[in-house]
């Protein structure tokens, strides 16, 4: 399983220093994203690329919303910005609502060691790239080898799957999930329940032979077999699979920072920083003003394992963890500990705590998904042994993700409102740092 041995495509940017490079190279042409954007062609030179690095924050949205505001009027880049807050939206959706994600991964695994046989050979073969339509065989290929697909390319291929193969929404997200170098548990949950039509009821996303026509290369469809079966004709909806509601739990804000003014949380004692791989930028947040003890950085081969990711999404998370966890050494100037072990998180918080004195560990707090499901365990085993972890989370996401309560549109207007008047301006000395935060 292992696999640092796996190269990572060079046009997917894995550490800082290439992402802001490729946003450099990007943003002189921001304002023909909108015209562009759909166009599936390979190389994928009309979209940013950046989402392998977005998602571990390399680079956060809100640099990215600053800058291309601060360089272009709003007009003229509305829809970039839009999609890049479009993932914030997702995260705070799913923040809200956590118990879709619990479903929806015992389900994949309910679907894996209990599902029709029939329908998992069947399954099996399409993952294989053996559908027998060229084209989305070649899309399964393309994410295989290079851990990417355009976004419309996913569209399609996911409604591929469920419309025209029938096959469970569930089992796509998690082929999904395993190969995508910015697999991300909110943007990929609730895409593929878009395309299947759960998320706006009854507005499913088909995949339809024209609208490929119309924005694929011709080099992506020269094999014309299977075509047949996307005819716009043919294609219709596959039946809503049975769900209970999704059930909205309370926004738990936390501050950015906790109190550091004397470099550490309040109440003293020696702290470590948990450095994980949903935020290598903590130089760049409030948590830059901490004196940790040490910093840890924990590849969780159990974590990993347990949801069988592919070798390049092995790679790419660890290359962009040492990334981070490099800037982060320089910045604290402290000591650095990188384990990987086959012991699982909590156990290396807690022995590492052991080994240096501390009084507990500071991080940002995970997102809904594999490492939040970690949460309770890291937070018991630590109190098991009479330490704490102290939970921040940046400011952008303490303000957009709670608005994430209804539709994207009504979040999009808000933010939008915010935003617009900030564009076409040149940074001035004196300016905060960050672009200004939609909500207040
Ligand atoms: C079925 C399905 C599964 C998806 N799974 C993921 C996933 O696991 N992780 C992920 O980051 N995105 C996912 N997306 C959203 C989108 O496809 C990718 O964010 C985008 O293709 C990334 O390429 P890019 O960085 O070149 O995007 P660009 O077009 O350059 O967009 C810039 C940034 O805006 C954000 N963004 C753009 N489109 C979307 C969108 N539709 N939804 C949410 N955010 C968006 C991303 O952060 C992206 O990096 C999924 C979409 C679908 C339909």
């Amino acid at each position: 399983m292992s696999g640092p041995e796996a190269s990572i495509p060079t046009h997917f940017p894995v550490t800082r220093e290439s992402a802001l490079a490729r946003w450099r190279e990007f943003l002189p042409k921001a304002n023909r994203y909108g015209a562009l954007r759909n166009q599936v062609v390979p190389g994928h030179p009309h979209v940013t690329r950046l989402s392998p690095a977005i998602r571990a924050r390399l680079v956060s949205t809100e640099e990215l919303v600053g800058s291309v505001l601060e360089t272009h009027r709003f007009d003229a880049v509305e829809k970039l910005v839009q999609e890049l807050v479009w993932r914030d939206y997702w995260k705070g959706w799913l923040e809200l609502r956590p118990g879709v994600w619990s479903a929806y991964r015992a389900e994949a695994e309910r679907l894996r060691t209990e599902g029709d046989p029939a329908l998992l050979r069947r399954a099996e073969a399409v993952l294989a790239g053996e559908g027998g339509i060229a084209v989305m065989d070649g899309f399964t290929r393309e994410l295989i080898s290079t851990g990417y697909l355009h976004n419309h390319a996913r569209m399609w291929w996911a409604g591929y799957w469920i419309h025209v193969e029938r096959l469970p929404w569930a089992l796509g997200a998690d082929f999904f999930y395993r190969h995508l170098l910015d697999a991300d548990p909110a943007s990929n949950t609730l895409g593929w329940r878009w395309v299947a039509g759960l998320q706006t009821l009854g507005k499913a996303y088909l995949p339809r032979r024209s609208n490929l026509e119309r924005y694929c290369a011709s080099s992506l469809l020269a094999d014309p077999t299977g075509l047949e079966r996307l005819e716009d004709s043919v294609v219709s909806p596959a039946p809503l699979p049975d769900e209970a509601p999704a059930q909205r739990v309370a926004w738990r804000s936390l501050s950015e920072s906790p109190d550091l003014s004397g470099g550490s949380p309040a109440g003293g004692g020696r702290w470590g920083l948990w450095v994980h791989g949903e935020d290598l930028g903590l130089e760049a947040t409030a948590l830059g003003r901490l004196r940790p003890e040490v910093l840890l950085s924990v590849f969780d081969a159990q974590r990993v394992g347990a949801h069988g990711l592919s070798p390049l999404r092995i790679a790419y998370l660890k290359t962009a963890l040492a990334d981070g966890v490099a800037r982060a050494g320089r910045h604290f100037g402290c000591a650095t500990v990188s384990c990987e072990t086959g012991e699982g998180l909590a156990e290396a918080l807690v022995r590492v705590a052991q080994e240096r004195g501390l009084a507990g560990w500071v991080a940002m707090r995970p997102s809904v998904g594999p490492l939040g499901d970690a949460i309770p365990g890291i937070e018991a085993a630590l109190a098991g042994d009479g330490r704490k972890i102290l939970w921040c989370r940046r400011s952008w996401d303490e303000r957009l993700w709670p608005q994430a309560s209804a539709g994207f549109f009504g979040f999009w207007e808000k933010a939008r409102r915010r935003l617009e008047p900030r564009s076409g301006r040149p940074a001035r000395d004196g300016d905060p740092q960050q672009p200004g935060l939609p909500f207040p």
